[in-house]
């Protein structure tokens, strides 16, 4: 059986954001198999509209024997069961989980374009992928998350939280 190594990226503004972090946790390691690696939890000012609660955000690095489409409907399967309700875009959501890095692969589809076509404008992102996998080098963009979080643009503050 083929493992595949899958990076993703959750993020929560609502309710008790650590427990909804758990929670998601919880969903993945049950639905695609064990978490093999986990960044700290980092706390980051809204993207997009800056109205709302704060991000909490964490990676995750998880071995699945799933295909990409599969991992896709399994993390929205977690995300509609913790009764995310996406009214606005950019709004706020219980959990956000997105599909960073599937293998080194280049995915696009309709309805799934991996790597996150914006993994590298987001500091939120970086910071945390670069903590767990900082040689990891970006498929598309040939550059190191490392590489990546030093040249981002973002100026935004991510802070760990524990
Ligand atoms: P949002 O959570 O609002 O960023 O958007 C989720 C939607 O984006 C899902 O319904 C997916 O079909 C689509 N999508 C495209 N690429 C990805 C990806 N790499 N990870 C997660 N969702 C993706």
């Amino acid at each position: 059986m083929k493992i595949n190594q899958v990076y993703l990226g959750l993020g929560s503004n609502m309710g008790d954001r650590q427990a909804n972090l758990a929670l998601a946790r919880e969903g993945i390691a049950r639905e695609l198999g064990p978490v093999v690696a986990l960044s700290g939890i980092y706390e980051t000012a809204a993207w997009g509209l800056t109205s709302q609660d704060d991000f909490l955000n964490q990676v995750l690095a998880v071995d699945t024997p799933l295909g990409a489409t599969e991992v896709l409907a399994k993390v929205l399967a977690i995300e509609q069961s913790m009764g995310r309700v996406r009214k606005v875009k950019w709004g706020a959501r219980i959990i956000d989980i997105d599909i960073l890095y599937y293998n080194h692969e280049l995915i696009t589809l309709e309805g799934l374009t991996v790597p996150h076509p914006f993994l590298q404008e987001r500091r939120f992102v970086l910071v945390p992928l670069a903590e767990i996998a900082p040689a990891f080098v970006h498929p598309k963009l040939h550059q190191t998350n490392a590489e990546l979080l030093a040249n981002c643009p973002d100026t935004s503050e991510v802070l760990l939280k524990g």
